[in-house]
């Protein structure tokens, strides 16, 4: 649904107050600076001049408690998982997870090894899936765009997004 609600009538915008303050969330993700594994660098580039994560109100802060997006990027083995779990709970409510890479989605190449999990969906909620090993910073720059899009969706109440 669009920020701006028809019937159009010149000099008069029709919005609901839901629709604002889900456009000031999604544009002013601030997330997490936290990087696990290879899929980091590409976030690292994602954020520098060249692809320029500032464009999207993205800002990295260095503390969960100012943070409300987190990007998992990389294997998760079991000893992280809790660490994980903890930042996670730390953070602002509403907040949102976006999995990196095939580690992060599925396990990736590390999938099933004994000391990994498999999908860090098994640990936090993930809102959006981004394969690849590792995504490039388009491909970020696109998930960034799909979580933005569901931000700005009505909730329904007892409804699977
Ligand atoms: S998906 Fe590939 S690049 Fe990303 S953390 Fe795993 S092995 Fe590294």
């Amino acid at each position: 649904m669009d920020l701006i609600h028809a019937p159009f009538v010149p000099g008069v915008i029709q919005t609901t107050v839901d629709q604002v303050i889900n456009w000031s969330r999604k544009s002013s993700l601030w997330y997490m600076l936290y990087g696990i594994a290879c899929c980091s660098i590409e976030m690292m580039a994602t954020g520098a001049s060249r692809y320029d994560f500032d464009r999207f109100g993205l800002i990295y802060r260095g503390s969960p408690r100012q943070s409300d997006l987190m990007l998992v990027t990389g294997n998760v083995n079991l000893k992280m998982a809790k660490v994980l779990k903890q930042l996670y709970d730390q953070m602002a409510e509403p907040k949102w997870v976006i999995a990196v890479g095939s580690c992060a989605v599925s396990g990736g190449p590390f999938r099933g090894s004994y000391n990994m999990v498999d999908g860090v969906d098994q640990v936090v909620p993930v809102d959006v899936y981004l394969p690849g090993c590792p995504p490039r910073p388009e491909a970020l720059l696109d998930a960034v765009l799909k979580l933005q899009r569901k931000i700005m969706r009505p909730q329904r109440q007892g409804v699977a997004s």
